[in-house]
């Protein structure tokens, strides 16, 4: 056996707690999580099934944790997992899943395969098995503090374009502010509009915040390669900047892992509670609107529907919060079909849009999506998660759809009053 697979299987065994081996044992086989996950309904290829996904941790624990397995394994009856066997079920534990949560939340006896699948991605990681564009990812995140590799200075050079087009200070490493804002390389690079949209909702809100030099990244690509040591390092950058500014609260930005890596996994990461709260962006922005401190010029007119990020919304329960805001600034919102904690993944999360390889399966998985946006009509969707909306806006592309994204915080900082109010010192 080589060293890798060795090392693999020893993550697959420190896998299987009390909540594993319960999960394996309560499975009644009714195939209902198939039906509830995107790579399943949209390809109906059995492999797809959600439980099937884990087959060779299954495996493992039934050889080496019950006495049927052990009897077995003792005459010859039952295999061991080899190499060959893991490195075909990296596309099924990389690939296919998203770790949306939709499967978890519709088995009937309440078993938690996104988490399992979490576990087992520890395991193939270990094993060497994780795809080459999410160890490389993973890599630049923790070598140079982002996934895509952006850099301090590529930051401060958006935020001078974002000062000159808003004519707002964007403050950077301020002691005693209020909320440290995170940002995700996605956005930095892509969308960096979403700076000054921000800049421009706190202006007026009369709020003070600040970014951190050594911590502007959200992202948290140990979450995604499922290693937790990774991903508490990564938390750690931020809770370390947090507490030296001694901010309130932490605001994660439009990206969906990051803030169920830092609100709901953090603290168990790093094996103590947070001494600041921990917000969306959205959560923010609620508060606000419901403070009356957002003062809006104009409405949204043009038919618009919302995009729930799985990990926002039906991981993170932050549900109401972006309904609000949209009613609050656009006068025709639709709903989708399964919207809510029901909605269905992009096809992009859990580190599959880091994949290339993974492409190809990707837009075929985005039918379910494009079922539920162009049944509402709209011509606009809104979403509030970076990765969703580059993963859509590619596959809106692909399939030519007429239909437009935006970010909702933009989409706010666009109607809001021009008048602002001075910023507390
Ligand atoms: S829905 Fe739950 S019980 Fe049914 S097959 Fe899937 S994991 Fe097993
Ligand atoms: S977490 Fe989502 S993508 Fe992954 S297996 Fe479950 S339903 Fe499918």
């Amino acid at each position: 056996m080589s060293a890798s697979l060795e090392r693999g299987l020893d993550r697959f065994r420190e896998a299987l707690d009390a909540d594993t081996a319960s999960f394996f044992a309560t499975c009644v086989r009714c195939g209902m999580c198939a039906e509830a996950c995107l790579f399943y309904t949209e390809t109906k290829e059995p492999k797809y099934t959600p439980i099937h996904k884990l087959q060779p941790l299954k495996r493992l624990w039934w050889r080496e944790y019950t006495l049927l397995g052990r009897i077995a394994a003792a005459v010859g009856l039952s295999k061991p997992v080899t190499d060959a066997e893991l490195s075909a079920w990296s596309e099924l534990v990389y690939d296919s899943c998203t770790l949306c949560g939709r499967c978890s939340l519709i088995c009937p006896v309440g078993n938690d395969i996104t988490y399992m699948i979490r576990r087992m991605r520890d395991g193939m990681a270990a094993a060497g098995h994780a795809p080459p564009g999410l160890v490389g990812a993973t890599r630049r995140a923790i070598e140079l503090g982002s996934p895509m590799g952006v850099t301090l200075a590529t930051l401060q050079a958006q935020i001078r374009h974002q000062e000159e087009a808003t004519g707002i200070p964007i403050p950077m490493d301020v002691q005693g502010a209020e909320y440290l804002v995170l940002l995700s390389s996605m956005e930095i690079v892509n969308n960096a509009e979403v700076i000054g949209a921000v800049a421009r909702i706190f202006h007026q809100a009369g709020i003070t915040w600040t970014l951190a030099s050594d911590a502007f990244e959200a992202t948290n690509s140990g979450i995604q390669i499922g290693v937790s040591e990774l991903a508490k390092e990564i938390v750690l950058r931020t809770v370390t900047a947090a507490e030296r500014l001694g901010v309130r609260a932490v605001v994660s930005p439009e990206c969906g892992h990051a803030y169920m890596a830092l609100r709901w996994e953090g603290p168990d990461l790093i094996g103590r509670p947070y001494r600041f709260e921990v917000l969306h962006i959205l959560e923010l922005l609620d508060r606000l609107r419901a403070a009356g401190k957002l003062k809006l010029a104009s409405t949204f007119d043009l038919p618009i529907t919302f995009h729930d990020p799985c990990q926002i919304v039906r991981r993170g329960g932050v549900i109401d919060a972006p309904r609000n805001l949209l009613n609050l600034v656009a006068t025709d919102v639709r709903e989708m079909h399964d919207h809510g904690v029901y909605n269905w993944c992009c096809g992009g999360g859990g580190g599959v849009s880091a994949s290339g390889r993974a492409e190809e399966l990707r837009l075929t998985a985005f039918n379910k999506k494009r079922g539920q946006i162009e049944a509402t009509g709209a011509k606009v969707v809104a979403t509030a998660c970076a990765n969703c909306r580059m993963v859509m806006e590619e596959a809106i592309d692909h399939y030519q759809m007429g239909v437009e994204l935006k970010g909702l915080t933009e989409l706010i900082a666009d109607h809001l009053e021009q008048e602002t109010p001075e910023v507390a010192a």
